[in-house]
């Protein structure tokens, strides 16, 4: 069966899907976008996600080509046309096809904002990184200042990656001035002694949806959390570490550059908060 995606107002065969060359999404990063994932047919915490799209696209003075609730129809509409039981749905918003290359934003009364969305199927309840855990390198955080922002700058996570599979791991994890920022595409976590401890938000990490909620349900489940930078040496030390994200929910770390983490198997409380996360979540997909 042949995908459809949305492109531009759209319902198109990806086959037929086409964008401008001069889409400043595809010359200059120019764009935003979101993942959010899909189980049992429903998206997972939608509502996180659009607040931060909207955020996204306010802070870089971008406007949407449609509102927040035609957003919600199109990925219905998406997971429908495609079938989706268990994956996720990608969407980019572009500043649109302004003049050849200029780097002056176009007024975005003039010039339209580009939009493009796509389904993917993946599993997501059955993991085998959750049963096994991952393993990750350090790499210096070279990504520019403003990760609070979801571009699709992701030239830098994908060598970062890069690094990883070639050290024969999955994961990277992002270090500067000597602490963890972030993994490349999840936000990183480290426990001691019972208390989960994340890097706090600000401009130097995305502010992950999935990190958003799990620390609230660790609270209700009254383990105790602690937001402030940890250094790679720390995190070796420690009982366990893990990572979230929206398609990943808790995956367990079991080796920081080559040191194993505690025993080298995933630890209970990744575990633990995964469980929680897909059992509450579910009951707000929509
Ligand atoms: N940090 C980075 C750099 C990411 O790219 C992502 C997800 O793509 C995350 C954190 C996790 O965010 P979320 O939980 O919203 O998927």
């Amino acid at each position: 069966m042949t995908r459809t995606v949305y492109v531009n107002g759209e319902y198109l065969p990806e086959t037929e899907a086409k964008v401008s060359i001069f889409d400043r999404g595809f010359l200059m990063a120019d764009a935003v976008y979101e993942v959010t994932s899909v189980i049992g047919g429903k998206l997972i915490d939608f509502a996180g996600h659009t607040a931060r799209l909207e955020r996204s696209l306010s802070e870089l003075e971008m406007g949407s080509p449609v509102t927040m609730d035609e957003l919600l129809a199109i990925h219905r509409e998406l997971i429908a046309k495609n079938n989706i039981d268990e994956g996720g749905v990608y969407l980019q918003i572009t500043r649109g096809a302004g003049s050849d290359r200029d780097f002056v934003w176009p007024d975005p009364e003039e010039v339209p904002g580009g939009i493009v969305l796509f389904t993917f199927a993946k599993p997501l309840l059955n993991s085998k990184t959750m049963d096994e855990g991952i393993k990750v390198i350090s790499v210096e955080d070279l990504r520019w200042g403003r990760r609070d922002i979801k571009t699709t700058q992701l030239l830098y996570p994908s060598f970062a990656k890069m690094q990883a599979k070639r050290a024969g791991c999955s994961d990277a994890w992002l270090v500067e001035d000597g602490f963890v920022t972030e993994g490349y595409a999840n936000n990183a976590y480290i426990v001691k002694d019972g208390t989960i401890i994340t890097r706090q938000l600000s401009s130097d990490i995305l502010h992950g949806i999935t990190r958003a909620a799990i620390l609230r349900f660790a609270e209700e489940a009254q383990i105790k959390v602690e937001e402030r930078p940890f250094t790679i040496a720390e995190a070796q030390e420690a009982d366990e570490a893990f990572v979230t994200s929206a398609t990943g929910f808790s995956q367990p770390v079991i080796e920081i550059d080559g040191a194993m983490i505690a025993d080298g198997k995933p630890g209970p409380i990744a575990k633990r908060l995964r469980e929680i996360y897909v059992e509450e979540m579910l009951k707000t997909a929509i």
